[in-house]
Order: C-alpha cells, then sequence, then structure tokens
C-alpha cells in the first residue's frame, strides 16, 4: 500500500498519505502478531484503511477540501475512525473530495482534481464525487478499503466510475459524529472497496466461529453521540421484521424477485450501461431469480427536490464557518466599528470555492420567505413521493413506519396510480453514462454545473428515501481494447434491507 501510494500520487487521491512513524510501525507489528496468533481483532485488523477528509481524524488534518478549513486539525477522531481502529485497522491517509462533498467528479477541491485511474484515448476521466480519492485510492491499491460520504450519490458514482464497489447503508445505521455535516437529512457514511466482502468487513463483520464473536461489527453499531443513529430499539425492530421465515430465507436460497424500475430506462442511457444492465439482469435470472418490471413515477422529480433539499441544507450548516467560531479568517481589519459584514463576507469569500458558494447562494435563497412554498416545501413534497413509490414497490414494509401514515390518504398520494409490486431488490444503472472527461469539466464555461448535477439522476431517489444501496462493477468485453469496460450497477433495497442489498451486489460481483 505504501509503495502504491508513492507510484499512484499523480492521481491525487490522497490528500494526507500515510505517515510511517514509530507508532504506526508498532500498530503494523502488533497486528501480524496477532494474526500469526490466529486471533486478530476482527476481519479488518492490521489492514490499511482512507478515510474521506471531511470525516474527523486526530492523526491528519481534516481540511474538506476547503479553503476556508485549511488549517484545521481535530483534536478527536470520529466514532467511525475510532470503530475502525478498535477493530484493528491502520489509518492509511485521508482522501481527496469536492469540497464539502458537493460535487459529482472531485474536481471542487482546493487540492486540485482526483484522476480516474483509467484515462480513455489518452485523456484523463473523471474519477466520480465526491468521494472520488476515495475510490481511487482503492481502485489502485493504495488501501484496503476506504471511508466515503455518501448525501446523494457520492459513494455509488465513484465506484461506478473506477470499477470499485461502493455502500452507501441505510440512513442512521453508520454514525455520523465527526462527520462534517453537509445535508444533515440525507447524509450517510460509506464504504469502498474492491469486493463486497472487503465492503462487508468495514460495514459489518458477522462473528465467524474464527473470530468466537469478538467483535460483532465495525461501523454498523450503535452512537449515542449522533443523535440521528439509530437506537438499540429501532435496530432491533428492523431486525425482528427480517426475521420471519418469508423475509430471513432470502438471505439463504428462495429465488429473489429483482425489480427493473422502467423509470430509469431512459433514453439518455449509453449503450454500453444499456448492455451491463442487461448482463447484470441476465446474470441474475440465470441464478434462478425473476425479474419484475415495476414503476417508481416520482424518480423523474428527485433529481431537482434533490438539489433544493441539499443545498438548504448546506447553506444552513455553512454559516458556522465565519472566520469567528470556525474557518480560517481572511487577513485585514477585523470588522471593528464596521456595520457591512466585512470580515464575513471577506473570510467567506476567499474560503470557499465557487461550488459551495453556489449551493450556499441556491440554498439561502430557496429557504427565504418569498421562495419557501415554491421550492423548498415542494421539494419536501416530491421527497415524501419518493419515499412513498419505493414503499410501493417493496415486499417489505418500512420497518420503522407508522403504518397508518404509509397506508393513510396522503393528500399527494391519493390522487396519483401508484401499482403495487412486491419486489426484493431494484437493479439498475448508477450513472447514465461513462465518467466525462476531465478536461470538458474543468474547460470554464464550456461546462455548465446542471450537467454535472445529471450525473446523479439514478443515485438520489435512494438517497432522498434513506435506502441501502450499492454499486458494483459489471465487466463488460471491449472490442477495440484488451480491458474491459466497466460499468457500474446499482442494488437498491428497502430499509433496514442492508444485507440483502450486499447480498445481491456479490451476487453480481
Ligand atoms: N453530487 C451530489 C452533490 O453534489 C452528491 C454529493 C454527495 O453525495 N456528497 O450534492
Amino acid at each position: 500500500c505504501v509503495a502504491n501510494q508513492r507510484a499512484h500520487a499523480g492521481l491525487n487521491a490522497l490528500i494526507a498519505p500515510l505517515q510511517r512513524s514509530e507508532e504506526w510501525l508498532s500498530r503494523v507489528r502488533q497486528a501480524d502478531i496477532r494474526r500469526e496468533n490466529k486471533s486478530p481483532k476482527s476481519r479488518l485488523d492490521g489492514r490499511l484503511v482512507t478515510i474521506k477528509d471531511n470525516i474527523c481524524t486526530r492523526d491528519f488534518p481534516t481540511t474538506c477540501g476547503s479553503g476556508i478549513l485549511d488549517k484545521y486539525s481535530s483534536p478527536f477522531n470520529a466514532t467511525v475512525v475510532e470503530q475502525l481502529e478498535k477493530g484493528g485497522a491502520i489509518i492509511a491517509g485521508k482522501t481527496n473530495l469536492d469540497e464539502f462533498g458537493m460535487g459529482s467528479h472531485s474536481v471542487h477541491s482546493r487540492f486540485g482534481p482526483v484522476k480516474n485511474q483509467h484515462p480513455r484515448h489518452g485523456r484523463d476521466v473523471s474519477a466520480g464525487g465526491s468521494s472520488g480519492g476515495s475510490a481511487v485510492a482503492v481502485a489502485t491499491d493504495q488501501c484496503y478499503a476506504a471511508l466515503g460520504t455518501d448525501t446523494g450519490g457520492s459513494v455509488r458514482l465513484p465506484a461506478a466510475y473506477t470499477g470499485t464497489v461502493g455502500f452507501k447503508p441505510s440512513y442512521g445505521l453508520i454514525s455520523r459524529w465527526g462527520v462534517v455535516a453537509y445535508a444533515n437529512s440525507l447524509d450517510t457514511v460509506g464504504i469502498l472497496g474492491k469486493d463486497t466482502s472487503s465492503v462487508r468487513a468495514v460495514f459489518d463483520n458477522k462473528p465467524s466461529k474464527r473470530l468466537m464473536k469478538k467483535i460483532a461489527d465495525v461501523v454498523n453499531r450503535h452512537d449515542p453521540r449522533d443523535p440521528t443513529n439509530l437506537s438499540p430499539s429501532s435496530r432491533s425492530r428492523i431486525l425482528s421484521s427480517l426475521d420471519s421465515p418469508q423475509f430471513a430465507s432470502r438471505l439463504a436460497s428462495r429465488p429473489l424477485k429483482i425489480g427493473f424500475p422502467k423509470e430509469y430506462n431512459v433514453s439518455e442511457l449509453t449503450p454500453a450501461v444499456r448492455r451491463a444492465w442487461m448482463l447484470a439482469l441476465s446474470h441474475l435470472r440465470k441464478q434462478g431469480h425473476t425479474i419484475h418490471p415495476v414503476s417508481v413515477p416520482a424518480t423523474k422529480s428527485a433529481l431537482s427536490a434533490y438539489y433544493v433539499i441539499a443545498p438548504a441544507e448546506a447553506s444552513s450548516n455553512l454559516a458556522k464557518y465565519d472566520g469567528v467560531r470556525y474557518g480560517t479568517r481572511a487577513e485585514g481589519p477585523d470588522g471593528e466599528g464596521r456595520t457591512d459584514g466585512y470580515l464575513y463576507g471577506k473570510t467567506r469569500g476567499q474560503g470557499f470555492g465557487d461550488e459551495v458558494k453556489r449551493r450556499v447562494l441556491l440554498g439561502t435563497f430557496s429557504l427565504s420567505a418569498d421562495a419557501i412554498d415554491n421550492y423548498f416545501l415542494q421539494a419536501q413534497r416530491i421527497r415524501r413521493l419518493v419515499v412513498h413509490d419505493f414503499n410501493a414497490v417493496f415486499n417489505l414494509s418500512h420497518p420503522l413506519a407508522d403504518t397508518s401514515i404509509q397506508n393513510g390518504p396522503e393528500s399527494e398520494n391519493a390522487q396519483r396510480e401508484v401499482q403495487r409490486a412486491d419486489v426484493d431488490v431494484l437493479v439498475c444503472p448508477t450513472a447514465p453514462s461513462a465518467p466525462p472527461f476531465l478536461d470538458s469539466l474543468l474547460g470554464g464555461s464550456a461546462s455548465s454545473p446542471l450537467d454535472a448535477y445529471v450525473n446523479d439522476i439514478f443515485t438520489v431517489p435512494a438517497s432522498l428515501a434513506g435506502l441501502p444501496a450499492i454499486s458494483v462493477p459489471i465487466s463488460l468485453p471491449d472490442p477495440q481494447s484488451q480491458d474491459p469496460e466497466m460499468i457500474g450497477i446499482q442494488v437498491i433495497g428497502q430499509y433496514g434491507d442492508d444485507e440483502l442489498v450486499l447480498k445481491v451486489g456479490g451476487l453480481l460481483e
């Protein structure tokens, strides 16, 4: 891993690479000894894991890829980092990202863009974002696995573009304490690995006989310090809803009902993406599972709703970076006797990049008294429709939903004909096309921010509904090249059905 970090430094995946200190070496040695003695702390013991730079680490700076936090080092570890270290993992650096997680191509970083490890026709292409650094670090063996964050697709899209596996668990399963907030109602910590088995090792290290139930979970654990983290009682409600023979058997051998969401079959899909999708479905069919077309009509509006809700929450979250309480203060007079917001304006003007400023302006606008009805509240309505559509297609009911509300005559839903289906999971593409060229993304006026937003069209619906989703690479033989083309295919499951999503992801490998 250390040699690979050096060899691939040009891809700009790591902002802060591994430091080979005495302490680090002794941790590696101790893990080696534990493994030799057949008593590892977990499957992660001694493995190198990199962390997206919006997750706090004591041993490395935490900048969020932003000028406003360029001098920030956290005095504590995020809970997830603490949990990884408890499982024996060794933190091997911080990864590059779009500033505060806002972007789809990892180009909006103070540290410059991340490059995909596979250029196309000699040109650099996007690594996906915003966890592009984590994805490239995994793809190029600079670490065993990586943590990212997924608010609207930031783990799944980079996974799809780099040929890795990216998993976004159900909202609230993994602690967000120490994770810098972008949009709280959507933010989740996600995991990137080369395969589903390495993702599982980080997420939910089910005790094997060999490990003698020493550490059951790694990051999928309750954390009382994060108020949005699922309580033990909610966790047991989820487990008991999955415990019935009907649902438990899906993890063993029962043939699965796979949903084919019609609304994802848009004309903008490139032929390669469509081929990969069909290949994935036929692969599942050959294994005895059945395919069922289903409809999730609100998907069409999900992207617009997301790009209202996420910036609105971001504008509120980022208000604290004022150069007084948080953030690097701009040089100059400290505003004494001035009433024009000089310090605040200058600090934020210099500290934030253009995309973050755009989101803050958008969010502030949609929350303003004149606009809130037409934008923010409408977006929340669409969000409820998206949740409703998903609930209508899965055979498992939402384990935490209040059934009286779920089935009640909600005015928005009453007017819509939503066909009921009963599938176990949905399988669809992660992104509509292959990664775009980096120079076209960085070409100033040539590309509009909206072009980048469109890449999230297939990932945001699961985010709005808080559902677990995984992107796995499907390899398509490319007649023009020796290397097969890798296309990301996404599996989405009902809330809490993370195990099944991981299982179906594994079936596609
Ligand atoms: N591309 C999306 C955005 O810019 C998603 C980002 C994310 O999931 N962090 O908001």
